[in-house]
């Protein structure tokens, strides 16, 4: 389904080159189902309506589409992150926002301003793997985030992989921990918009706008594939961010963002964001109740939003041994080591997707892996 190999799928593995190559591997097998990855619903991407903006801005010289543009991006695309951010409490300017290359680059940009090589980054005990193989590249150090830090990644409104929310007590207490340090805040808010049974929580640039930079995407909401994400920062960053994206990259791609600034103002992105959160709601009750049925021994809590469910099974051992059997089974998932700074951390966990398969090879899914498991304990 996803072409032999999807470099997304290697996203967030880097730190470990055998499960870097067990994936790519899998990923090329046909007929698997894909538990892992955890790639958004091509049945979701608004192709019609990309393709009539697409043939508005490609033939309209005043579109600027195919030209060079500012360092900071399209000043209608900031201004509707504005707009956006607002809905979530939190007054900022256009000036504050930066279009990047994806969420992606966000993070390396705040990354790259923020921290010297050594520096201390509180992390969840488990998140996202790509801000994770990022710190690692930059000499930075992922630590609890109990202990004292020179900075904080945090995803308060849905984190990856639990799909879970920071209680008002967590974050007042990372906002007053910030104030009295002077640790900044990366506020990774790439899932925030896909929730299930409730409108996304504030943003803490709503409580903060001294520490805290905010990391947003179009990758979950529309599409991955046409590299659009943004950074807010603190006023006193602006030019060192700008300065560093020039220096980076120039900008971010003008087709993609006239292209996305036509499709907005065609379209209505929160009709659409809602009905990606009803869809991706309706993946993740059916994965649940798959996983009650077939593996009753996997605890979960069930997500509040996102793509992916975290599972604890009650296996010691590797868990890349057991994505091996799994792949046997036809089937595969993220392994819980790529999401953990503790490599040594147990026991044996699975991130599984429920976004990229349809209700069917999900059950299907699941029963594969429920025999990779029994497989697994019995080796
Ligand atoms: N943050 C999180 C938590 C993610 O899961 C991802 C994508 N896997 C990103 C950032 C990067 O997203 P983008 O495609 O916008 O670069």
């Amino acid at each position: 389904m996803h072409g032999a190999l999807s470099p997304t799928f290697a996203t967030g593995h880097g730190v470990d080159g055998r499960i870097d190559q067990l994936v790519r591997k899998g990923a090329a097998v046909d007929g698997m189902i894909t538990l892992g990855g955890g790639l958004p619903a091509g049945e979701l991407f608004p192709r019609r309506a990309l393709s009539s903006s697409f043939l508005r801005v490609i033939s309209d010289p005043r579109a600027d589409a195919l030209q060079y543009g500012w360092a900071e991006g399209r000043e209608g695309l900031r201004t509707w992150v504005t707009e956006r951010l607002r809905k979530r409490g939190a007054e900022v300017n256009a000036e504050d926002v930066l279009i990047t290359s994806g969420a992606q680059q966000a993070l390396a940009l705040a990354a790259q301003v923020l921290f010297k090589r050594g520096a201390r980054i509180g992390c969840d005990a488990e998140t996202y793997p790509g801000a994770l193989d990022l710190f690692e590249a930059r000499g930075l150090t992922p630590v609890a985030a109990e202990k004292d830090v020179d900075g904080f990644y945090v995803m308060p409104a849905v984190s990856n992989p639990h799909g879970g929310s920071m209680s008002e007590e967590a974050r007042g207490k990372l906002l007053a921990r910030a104030r009295a340090t002077g640790a900044a805040i990366v506020e990774d808010d790439a899932y925030a918009e896909i929730r299930f049974h409730s409108a996304p929580p504030r943003s803490l640039l709503a409580d903060d706008r001294e520490h805290v930079f905010h990391v947003g995407t179009i990758s979950k909401t529309l599409c991955p594939g046409m590299r659009v994400g943004w950074l807010v920062v603190p006023p006193r960053y602006r030019q060192q961010v700008l300065d560093a994206k020039q220096t980076e990259d120039l900008q971010s791609n003008s087709l993609a963002q006239v292209l996305l600034e036509d499709f907005l103002a065609h379209n209505d992105y929160g009709v659409l964001v809602e009905r990606a959160s009803r869809f991706y709601g309706r993946r993740a009750r059916h994965l649940a109740r798959a996983l009650k049925r077939r593996m009753p021994e996997l605890r979960f809590v069930m997500p509040e939003g996102g793509f992916t469910l975290w599972a604890e099974t009650d296996l010691a051992g590797d868990d890349r041994e057991l994505l091996e059997t799994a792949h046997a089974h036809g089937v595969c998932f993220d392994p819980g080591r790529s999401f953990r700074f503790d490599k040594q951390a147990a026991p044996i966990a699975m991130r599984i997707s429920f976004a990229t398969e349809p209700a069917t090879k999900i059950t299907e899914g699941v029963e594969r892996l429920a025999r990779a498991v029994a497989a697994y304990r019995k080796r």
